[in-house]
């Protein structure tokens, strides 16, 4: 069974040589400050009481949330990232994010990736990140990685990735980068 790592700084993040690394977005790379956990918390259970549906509460928070992310100043969550991506393009990994935002938000998420000075050429958008990563390494990246690091703050991404990725054919490492608890 692969298990799931925590830790607190990329600092912590073995890099193995020759691996696809895939990351996470939001409160992994960035953050906003005006969006912190409370704000999640608050907004889902005032439309959850509205609806009583809550994945469909989950859904207008999140709306909420694309429409005023726009005119926010993302935040770097760890500054040691930009020695880590440095450190892992020289042990020659390659680098990609994969992120539940919506695709709605792509260019304004390139945007706020770059006011941090953060550049990907790669971005996917997916909420089920096990899917999708099984459509990665078998389509983009077919034969070419067998180490997979994926660094993400949240625990069901990881358990969704551990189950839908064929582990006989894959060494995974999966981390789990600690949430700021506000
Ligand atoms: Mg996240």
């Amino acid at each position: 069974m692969v298990e799931i790592r925590n830790i607190s700084s990329f600092e912590d993040v073995v890099i193995i040589p020759n691996s696809l690394i895939v990351i996470d977005i939001d409160d992994t790379l960035i953050k906003y400050s005006q969006f912190n956990q409370s704000w999640w918390i608050n907004k889902i259970q005032h439309y959850h009481t509205l609806t009583k549906n809550y994945e469909l509460a989950e859904h207008l928070a999140n709306e909420e949330w694309n429409k005023h992310i726009e005119t926010c100043e993302p935040e770097i969550v760890d500054k040691y990232i930009h020695d880590f991506i440095d450190m892992a393009k020289s042990n020659d990994c390659h680098i990609v994010l994969l992120t539940a935002r919506n695709d709605i938000i792509r260019e304004l998420t390139k945007k706020h990736l770059l006011e941090v000075n953060l550049y990907f050429e790669h971005i996917y958008f997916n909420k089920d990140k096990g899917t999708e990563l099984v459509k990665i390494v078998e389509t983009d990246y077919a034969g070419i990685y067998k180490n997979i690091i994926v660094i993400d703050d949240m625990e069901k991404n990881l358990l969704n990735i551990r189950n839908k990725m064929n582990l006989s054919k894959y060494e995974l490492q999966l981390y789990k980068i600690t949430r700021e608890i506000v």
